[in-house]
């Protein structure tokens, strides 16, 4: 049985349908990435998995139970975190209490602890007291990472965290990405940058106006074929 599974996803905004019949699954450990274009419906599909947007209970399914219509606050202690478009970091506190905050009700299982947030990103334990906007925009994503992985998740979900950063730093947040996993944490990746996703994910989902458009492991994917479930051309 797979670790979470989206049987038929649907998500509505009022009247707008941002999601039809999405269904992927994610094994214990594996990397995924979704792809696509502005408004494919990737954020819609974390804060679906993530309880900020409810479709029908048994549209998402964690160890085979149904967590469609669970609040955000019990989906985090079920063991799912989302580092969220944009970091949302608490700017009046420092980099330690952010993380911190991120252990409020967590899971008493999993192997993420402030120690090894810190060895993850060495630069979070020597800016622990400096306040979150004095910080890079790439420190500021270590500390999102971060304090979604002080809630001992056993599934990150990534929204666009190489956003608007330079890539010598964005290539500093994907080298955590295999240590991640290297701890049995699951990992869903939202991404626009499809070359980055494809170099981590095991495999990739790809959406198109709401819907998925292409799935598979990143090398039986050609070029042409991600294009085409990309752009719709
Ligand atoms: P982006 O990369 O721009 O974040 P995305 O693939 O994550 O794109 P979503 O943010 O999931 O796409 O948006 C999917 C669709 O839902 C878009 O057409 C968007 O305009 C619409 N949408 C998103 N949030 C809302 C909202 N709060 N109210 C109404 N429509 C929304």
């Amino acid at each position: 049985m797979a670790l979470l599974e989206t049987h038929n996803l649907t998500a509505f905004y009022g009247d707008f349908q941002a999601l039809y019949g999405i269904d992927t699954t994610l094994e214990k450990g594996e990397t995924i990435a979704i792809i696509g274009a502005n408004g494919a419906g990737k954020s819609t599909f974390l804060k679906s998995i993530a309880g900020l947007i409810h479709g029908s209970a048994d549209s998402v399914l964690l160890d085979g139970n149904p967590i469609g219509a669970r609040p955000a606050a019990e989906i985090v202690k079920l063991g799912i975190a989302l580092v969220p478009e944009g970091r949302r970091l608490f700017p009046s506190l420092t980099v330690e209490e952010n993380l911190l905050i991120g252990g409020y009700g967590r899971k008493t299982s999993g192997p993420w602890t402030l120690d090894r947030v810190q060895a993850l990103f060495p630069i979070l334990k020597e800016r622990r007291s400096s306040a979150t906007p004095t910080l890079s925009g790439g420190q500021q994503q270590m500390v999102a990472i971060g304090r979604a992985l002080m809630s001992n998740p056993c599934i990150l979900l990534c929204d666009e965290i190489s956003l608007g950063l330079a890539p010598i730093v964005i290539a500093d947040i994907y080298a955590a990405l295999p240590r991640i996993k290297a701890e049995g944490t699951s990992v869903v990746l939202v991404e626009q940058d499809v070359v980055q996703a494809m170099k981590v994910a095991d495999r990739v989902y790809c959406f198109q106006e709401g819907r998925l458009s292409l799935t598979g492991r990143p090398r039986d994917l050609t070029r042409d074929q991600i294009h085409r479930a990309y752009f719709g051309t």
